[in-house]
């Protein structure tokens, strides 16, 4: 045996000192396996999910695949313990729940993540000719770097609603065989002046306009026959016309898919991580469930978040608190209990450490990749302005929930106080009364169309999650 050589100190520092390990060093390769078929099938998500509606089809496919039920289908009857139950929030969002062996008034486990991206919206009066080019007025969505957007491959998704209701649903870009859209940039030739400018004015938000045809019509005594051209394909396609735009949700996102990063393929690179690397395995820890919880345990999947939350599909809303007042037998008194006795995750990303913009870190305060799920008490800007800063009570017991099942975790303050901050849904949740800590997934180059994570920090969350429903 190894003569005992560590003095009192080192001792002591093992001891006192929160040592983060590096998750890979941890990984058998039984483990590893499962990291990289996780990965795999997300992957496969992220290229079918680019939209919030997308999203929510996907998730309504895998819920009603594992025995949920679309509450309504109810009639009002309330649900009963082991019942897999869900609700389609306008087709943006969504809830499901598996009814636990307690009632819904002991309060539920939760896992609240957002499906919306930043990405470019059609503008209601979107195309235009101009000098012989076709091009589509954007307004963007979320918080983006303008520059970030020109000159990559863009992709259309959304829908038009008909007069009488007929939906007709978009996605062009994403097979091979398809052609992209970009926004065209300056050349460095002619940028002199562009480059003088911040970056912030440098493209503007009304210079994001998208290259949509260059193919006049053949009709010589037509005018703007670019543009002429391109409705006429759209008519012919999907039988619109040019006022259907009015009330369409058009959303242009990177026409990209979903890649493996690094010689190691340790990393993901994708458009949407944020927050859709905490949302699949959100959705993926609730379908593990096969026996009864023994608390109520839910998945919510929002929109809007990007954009403050608000919007009848947004966690402001009232859908949320309305399916968990579905799940209590529609009384107001145990929708109040519920409320007040139930704990949530509120699944969202953070900013990962990254070495080449250091300083805007506190290095001591920042989540790192690789290094497991995120633990952020408190979000929001300056003086923690817009925050839910979760309850020392409430943290503690995640951290020991988490401890007590194997699973690293590690804090997460989005960066150096003053240099900006940010905000999820956790505070929407906190008003109504719910024990609420962010938690979720790393991300280098948040919000920007090529967004990468740790596959290790996914499948790290994904467990996270599933004990926290168990667990908590
Ligand atoms: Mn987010
Ligand atoms: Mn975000």
């Amino acid at each position: 045996m190894a003569k005992e050589t560590k003095t009192q100190g080192q001792k002591l520092a093992e001891k006192l000192f929160f040592k983060l390990k590096d998750c890979w060093e941890e990984l058998d390769e039984k483990n590893e396996k499962k990291v990289e078929e996780f990965a795999r099938l997300y992957k496969e998500f992220m290229n079918q999910g680019k939209t919030e509606r997308e999203c929510t089809g996907i998730a309504v496919k895998l819920l009603e695949k594992h025995g949920f039920v679309n509450i309504e289908t109810l009639g009002g009857k309330q649900p009963k313990t082991g019942m897999k139950v869900y609700s389609n929030i306008k087709g943006k969002a969504l809830t499901a729940a598996v009814l636990g062996k307690k009632p819904a008034s002991d309060g539920c486990s939760i896992l609240g993540a957002h499906i919306d991206s930043p990405r470019l919206d059609l503008k209601q009066s979107p195309l235009y000719e101009a000098s012989g080019l076709a091009l589509f007025d954007t307004h963007y969505y979320g918080g983006i770097k303008k520059y970030q957007w020109t000159t990559i491959p863009l992709a259309m998704h959304g829908i038009f609603v008909k007069e009488d209701g007929t939906e007709i649903k978009i996605n062009i870009g994403e097979n091979p065989d398809d052609p992209v859209f970009t926004i065209t940039d300056l050349l460095p030739h002619l940028a002199r002046e562009q480059m003088q400018k911040k970056a912030s004015e440098a493209v503007e938000g009304e210079d994001l306009d998208i290259l949509a045809g260059s193919r006049p019509y053949k009709d010589k005594e037509v005018k703007e026959k670019v543009k002429l051209n391109i409705l006429s394909l759209l008519h012919d396609k999907y039988g619109i016309t040019e006022k259907d735009f009015a009330s369409a949700e058009i959303e242009f996102v990177p026409a990209f898919p979903a890649r493996d990063i690094g010689l190691d393929r340790s990393m993901i690179g994708a458009y949407g991580h944020d927050d859709r690397c905490c949302a699949w395995p959100a959705l993926m820890a609730m379908l593990s469930f096969t026996k009864t919880p023994e608390k109520t345990i839910v998945c919510y999947l929002s929109d809007k978040e990007e954009i403050g939350s608000e919007g009848n599909t947004g966690a402001c809303s009232y859908g949320f608190k309305h399916f968990i007042w579905e799940l209590c037998g529609g009384s107001e008194a145990n929708l109040r209990l519920c409320l007040s006795r139930s704990s949530m995750l509120s699944a969202d990303v953070s900013a990962a450490f990254d070495p080449t913009y250091a300083d805007v870190f506190d290095k001591k305060n920042a989540s790192y990749m690789g290094k497991g799920i995120v633990l952020t008490k408190y979000t929001g800007s300056g003086g923690k302005y817009g925050a839910s800063d979760a309850n020392a009570e409430f943290c503690a017991k995640v951290q020991a929930l988490l401890d007590r099942n194997k699973i690293q975790w590690q804090f997460g303050e989005l960066g150096k106080v003053d240099k900006g901050g940010g905000g999820t849904i956790a505070l929407h949740a906190a008003n109504l009364g719910i024990e609420v800590l962010d938690c979720g997934v790393p991300v280098l180059s948040m919000h920007s169309p090529f967004e990468v994570i740790s596959k290790i920090d996914l499948y790290t969350t994904y467990r996270g999650y599933i004990a926290f429903l168990n667990d908590i």
